[in-house]
């Protein structure tokens, strides 16, 4: 079995993902971090018509002949009453927000004004439009804001709301099963005994799932019997959209997962081309996708990140770009190899540190510092040398 790149792993998964959820229409209060299921259109301008900039006086600019001119105050005009029309050869007292009253064309800031109440002697005029914030200077009517597939962030629900949508259509939560294989495994809190260890990976993989806006459907320790791994998939199936599992997908004689899935639809061992995280497997389970990630946990985590969450995005209906990393200095030297390698590292004002121990069972590696450098197949990393650094933030 050959090696396959990541690029190639991540397309391949790609090309047969497809969105594998309904919409639903929520309250906008319970839409953060979901993802739209239909453009926003704006049916309204926003602002909806020229308002004050600032707190001072309305006129118009022809009616304004000079610093010694007194200009009666015809009207005061706050935010939330409509204005009337300004009378010709008078200001209107305005204040940040309201709106401009027919026939004013500038505002000047109270700064530059000088009154008594009943006039007001202006300093200066600038042009006309000066402060005022024209109708639709936000948003125009009819402009597409947000585009079906994007997940909204708090300023995207500050926008739907500043065009007086209360209602909008999100995609059902992608549900993903979590699986997490091991005779070995025991929850944190159980008793253990010699020969076992904690299980890492389901607390690690369901914090991602969550954090991505999916549900979990939390499988819990599933030994390596065939006959249990078989029930398990085929009830993670039914109520699923997604599976994923860790560990089982090596090539030991304790590693039945494969023969599982293959016996309940269909399984695809690939060797990645990435460190750490060679092991991996695609496929399904009576018709559900099957991600297999290796048991190592910082392999786990590394094909989570790269491999399995752009799949993932798209059955969730996610519209998402590549992940761009940063730039950042080297402060360590190592060998190219055959594989895709993503050092744990930490940034700091310097450059990039390496952390020591970068085993695949070396979790702490992931914890210690802040983000990952890539380092292509069979090129070096010198000292000095501008390399390319995935911050785990950007995998929000
Ligand atoms: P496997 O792919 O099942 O051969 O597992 C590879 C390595 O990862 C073994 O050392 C396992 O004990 C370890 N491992 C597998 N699953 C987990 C888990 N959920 N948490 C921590 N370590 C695990
Ligand atoms: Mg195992």
């Amino acid at each position: 079995m050959s090696m396959i790149s990541v690029t190639e792993a991540v397309a391949r998964l790609r090309a047969s993902s497809q969105v594998l959820v309904d919409s639903e229409a929520v309250d906008l209060r319970a839409a953060a971090g979901r993802v739209l299921a239909s453009d926003i259109v704006s049916v309204i301008n926003v602002p909806p018509a020229d308002n004050s900039a600032m707190d001072g006086y309305a006129l118009a600019r022809q009616d304004w002949h000079g610093p010694d001119q007194a200009l009666e105050i015809s009207q005061r005009i706050t935010a939330g009453t409509p204005p009337l029309p300004l009378t010709k050869g008078t200001a209107a007292r305005i204040f940040t927000g309201a709106e401009i009253p027919d026939g004013a064309d500038v505002v000047v800031m109270q700064e530059k004004c000088e009154t008594d109440g009943r006039s007001v002697l202006i300093e200066i005029v600038r042009e006309a439009g000066g402060n005022i914030r024209p109708k639709g200077q936000d948003i125009m009517q009819g402009t597409t804001v947000l585009k079906a597939g994007h997940r909204l962030r708090a300023q995207d629900l500050g926008l739907i709301a500043s065009l007086g949508i209360a209602r909008i259509d999100v995609r059902l939560r992608l549900k993903v099963a979590i699986i997490s294989t091991g005779a070995e495994l025991v929850e944190p809190g159980d008793e253990i005994r010699p020969g076992q260890i904690y299980n890492s990976n389901r607390y690690m993989l369901e914090a991602l799932i969550e954090k991505w806006g999916f549900e979990v459907l939390d499988f819990g320790i599933t030994v390596d019997d065939p006959k249990i791994i078989s029930d398990v998939m085929a009830k993670a199936s039914r109520e699923a959209d997604a599976i994923i599992t860790t560990g089982g997908v090596s090539v030991g004689e304790e590693d039945h997962v494969k023969a599982v899935v293959e016996s309940l639809g269909h399984i695809d061992l690939w060797r990645i081309a990435i460190k750490p995280g060679k092991p991996f497997a695609f496929g399904d389970v009576m018709g559900t996708p099957f991600l297999g990630l290796p048991g190592n946990p910082a392999s786990a985590l590394v094909t989570a990140l790269i491999v399995a969450r752009p799949f993932l995005f798209d059955c969730q209906g996610i519209s998402h770009p590549d992940i761009v990393p940063l730039r950042q200095i080297a402060l360590f030297d190592i060998k190219g190899g055959p594989r895709e390698v993503y050092h744990r590292i930490r940034s700091g004002s310097e450059g990039a540190e390496i952390f020591g121990q970068q085993s695949s069972g070396a979790l702490y590696s992931t914890c210690w510092g802040d983000g990952m450098a890539v380092q292509k197949p069979f090129e070096d990393i010198a000292k000095g040398d501008v390399i390319d650094v995935i911050p785990y933030v950007l995998f929000n």
